[in-house]
């Protein structure tokens, strides 16, 4: 009976085996992505700041080179953990103690990009912010503004190395980040410093504490806390100028941070979760 209703209606035979031969096909399918794993990554890495003044390098130049160089040249970490990266640049001063004081109050870490020609005038305390855990890296020798056009193996004996043997006679450690100063820099540099296992630094939240027109407290704390984003590197000095609004702004910044359960971690810690 059910032969002859098959004979009859090929239509019929024909939903039964593709009916049947489902489990199958899904077995052997690959496994479709969960919206978790999709949700991991960012879909995109981008620098945030209030009316970003010229004089930088453009931030469009920051996030095509981060796509292009995904492993070498970092402007924030690229999944949505809620870490945060407090960085301080051009130092160190009679501004960084006041500084470590207040990170060590939240029993906190993180990076410093020093200038070489400045840690010469500090080497009992870059010691110190050493041994207390923060992470030291190399932000030039001089803050010498480098761009396309830059002789390489000039800028990389005068800046790079020069600051690098300097922090690795102070505290055994050589350091494996360059932040360029301006974040002004060239694919031949990002390109040499990555062959020697050195990432470039930029950042992906620019408070504009080096803005002296702008750098109070409650301006600089605004601006970081604005812009969170999950696996930030906060842009802040705590040298070349006067950087009271700087340490004025860490208290506020850090408790919205903690208040919103971010941890805070060094950029090489941030960079590790990549
Ligand atoms: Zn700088």
């Amino acid at each position: 009976m059910f032969n002859k209703i098959l004979k009859r209606c090929p239509l019929l035979l024909f939903l039964l085996v593709f009916v049947g031969c489902q489990p199958l096909n899904n077995l052997s399918a690959p496994p479709k992505k969960t919206q978790n794993i999709s949700h991991e990554f960012k879909d995109r890495l981008f620098i945030r700041s209030d009316n970003y003044l010229a004089g930088k390098a453009p931030i469009d130049t920051h996030e095509k080179r981060a796509y292009k160089y995904p492993k070498n040249y970092i402007i924030e970490g690229n999944k949505n953990t809620k870490k945060v990266a407090l960085t301080f640049d051009d130092g160190p001063s009679i501004y960084t103690t006041k500084i470590i004081q207040k990170l060590n109050n939240y029993k906190i870490k993180a990076t410093f990009f020093m200038v070489g020609n400045a840690i010469q005038s500090f080497p009992d305390l870059v010691k110190k912010i050493h041994n207390e855990g923060h992470l030291i890296a190399n932000h030039s020798w001089d803050h010498t503004n480098a761009n396309e056009h830059q002789y390489i193996d000039k800028y990389w004996q005068e800046q790079i190395t020069s600051t690098n043997s300097l922090i690795k006679q102070l505290t055994g450690i050589t350091p494996s980040l360059f932040r360029p100063p301006f974040g002004s820099t060239s694919e031949k540099i990002i390109e040499k410093l990555a062959e020697n296992n050195i990432n470039t630094i930029i950042w992906s939240i620019d408070t504009q504490d080096w803005n002296n027109n702008i750098n109070t407290a409650q301006n600089i704390a605004s601006i970081a806390i604005k812009h969170a984003h999950p696996e930030s590197i906060i842009l802040m000095h705590d040298g070349g100028g006067n950087r009271q609004g700087t340490v004025d702004a860490l208290d506020e910044i850090i408790q919205y941070y903690q208040q919103l359960n971010y941890q805070f971690v060094t950029v090489d810690e941030l960079i590790a979760l990549h």
